[in-house]
């Protein structure tokens, strides 16, 4: 089964790159939990998110590859060095 994930408009438009990476308790079968953000957006901040696959996610940025399994919530912060720093 493909799961969900939420990102925001600007990853959805291809305008930013993925720097945040939430996990909330997945809201049903189908979800996963994880919400994906730019640079531009605040934690904790709730706003307009798209669905996206996360193997859509996945291939926009295989970084995340081996996050994805994380527990539920987890909060990523992605290093201009290109690592993943988990802050919690
Ligand atoms: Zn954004």
């Amino acid at each position: 089964m493909k799961k969900l994930a939420g990102v925001c408009l600007h990853i959805d438009r291809g305008e930013k790159a993925i720097v945040w990476a939430l996990r909330d308790a997945p809201g049903g079968e189908t979800e996963s939990g994880w919400v994906f953000l730019c640079a531009a957006a605040e934690v904790g901040i709730m706003g307009n998110r798209v669905p996206w696959p996360i193997t859509r996610v996945l291939k926009d940025d295989p970084s995340l590859t081996s996050l994805v399994d994380g527990p539920v919530g987890a909060i990523l912060q992605k290093q201009d060095s290109g690592w993943w720093r988990r802050l919690r």
